[in-house]
């Protein structure tokens, strides 16, 4: 069986009962749901498809709750229906966490769906950013859910979206995810759908955000508690101690249009939830689309080339092994052009030196059970590539909580 791994974000729906002022999908703007002819036949094809061994689902939207438990029920009926092959799946739901109840986390954490949720900070800014239909502030709610969660025993992670409502406020970013207990995933803003109309209020300069991830780093490197988890920090991290393992997060994995995939809930294929709606990028129906003809498409052609571009226009970059040029839809959406690099290149060259200056092994340390790294301790860590220990073996600083989100095995 293939070794490939495909990402798949499947959009059950458009519609939303949040009104978040920088939501890409615009979501209500044209309501629609995924119906079940449409589902069942992405996952078959998701997992009869001989390229990929490994499939990811992401259910996302919109809202995808707002689709009731039951297309649920029926993903994981249609999963073990169609898995004839024996294909290692997981699901995971992004999910503004309104309609989490006792029941769906109980059904979630019986069929090891991870949960992600969103929270940009304490209530006021939040507040500024994240509101429901009435247009009202959803803390309350999101701190209400993160609670729910905690109650089921799950670990909770949410993504924080860089605006500039919070980007002054790394501090109290940091206090409150890490006081809570939930992993932050950074987000930047996507200047597209509702964004677009907001950009001045919302977008930071690529040196904002520079600064905004780098004194985030230094307070979660400088904690000498539990911290949590914050990605793409470990991951970066990881790569510069293993030149085999590439950042997980699609921006920095390089030829993200060969992992991943998003249906809209018309069906439509295209290389990512961000592209919904961009006909020019749209590969084609999931009705009649093979997703082994992918390859041959002209937007899968231009993607890649676009890549090839990028290789050229980072050559010199003594960051590319770890950054891999960035988002394709980052250059599309904030240049205007996508031959040219992420909007936040100058942002990435920062974060990758500043933590590569910075890296000492402080953490907690576990082994990778995938990459069968030998966890050790001591010694400052290795800076820009540099790690690794005397006997070929590598040295990896997780938190706890990040180890338990990844499923790696911890060996304190
Ligand atoms: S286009 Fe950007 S956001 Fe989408 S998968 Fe590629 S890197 Fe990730
Ligand atoms: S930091 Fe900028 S120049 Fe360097 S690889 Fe990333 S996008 Fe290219």
């Amino acid at each position: 069986m293939s070794n490939d791994v495909l990402t798949a974000i499947i959009k059950c729906t458009n519609h939303c009962n949040y009104r978040c002022k920088y939501c890409f999908v615009n979501a209500n703007s044209h309501r629609q749901n995924m119906t079940y002819e449409t589902l069942r036949i992405a996952v078959k094809k998701l997992l009869s498809s001989s390229k990929y061994g490994t499939v990811n689902f992401i259910w996302h939207g919109g809202e995808p709750l707002l689709c009731g438990l039951d297309l649920f029920r029926n993903i994981t009926v249609l999963q073990e229906e169609f898995n004839s092959e024996n294909k290692t799946y997981t699901n995971s739901i992004q999910t503004n966490g309104s309609l989490l109840n006792d029941e769906t986390v109980d059904f979630f954490k019986e069929n090891h769906f991870k949960i992600g949720l969103s929270l940009d900070g304490p209530k006021e800014i939040n507040d500024a950013t994240r509101i429901n239909s009435h247009y009202a502030g959803t803390y309350d709610k999101a701190i209400n859910t993160i609670r729910l969660l905690q109650k089921h025993g799950l670990v909770t992670g949410a993504i924080a979206t860089i605006t500039r409502h919070n980007y002054s406020y790394p501090v109290e970013l940091y206090e409150l995810f890490n006081k809570n207990r939930i992993h932050m995933k950074l987000g930047q803003l996507v200047n597209s759908g509702r964004a677009k109309s907001r950009t001045e209020e919302l977008r930071l300069s690529p040196e904002e955000y520079g600064d905004f991830a780098t004194r985030l780093f230094d307070l979660w490197l400088n904690d000498e508690g539990n911290a949590i988890s914050i990605s793409p920090f470990e991951s970066i991290i990881l790569s510069m101690f293993d030149h085999g393992n590439k950042p997980t997060e699609c921006i920095h994995a390089g030829r993200c249009y060969e992992k991943f995939i998003s249906i809209s809930p018309s069906g439509d294929v295209y290389p990512c939830g961000f592209f919904q709606g961009y006909e020019k990028f749209r590969y084609g129906n999931i009705r009649e689309l093979s997703l082994d003809d992918i390859e041959g498409t002209e937007p899968f052609k231009l993607l890649k080339s676009r890549y090839e571009m990028v290789e050229r226009l980072c050559r010199g970059c003594i960051y590319f092994q770890y950054c891999h040029g960035g988002c394709p839809f980052s250059a599309l959406s904030n240049n205007g052009y996508i031959f040219s690099k992420d909007y936040y290149c100058d942002a990435y060259a920062k974060i990758f030196r500043h933590i590569s200056e910075h890296l000492c092994p402080e953490h907690v340390y576990i082994r990778d059970p995938k990459k069968k790294a030998q966890v050790m301790g001591g010694g400052g860590g290795g800076g820009g590539g540099g790690g690794g220990g005397g006997n070929g073996q590598y040295t990896v600083m997780y938190s706890v909580e990040y180890a338990v989100w990844q499923n790696y095995e911890v060996v304190v």
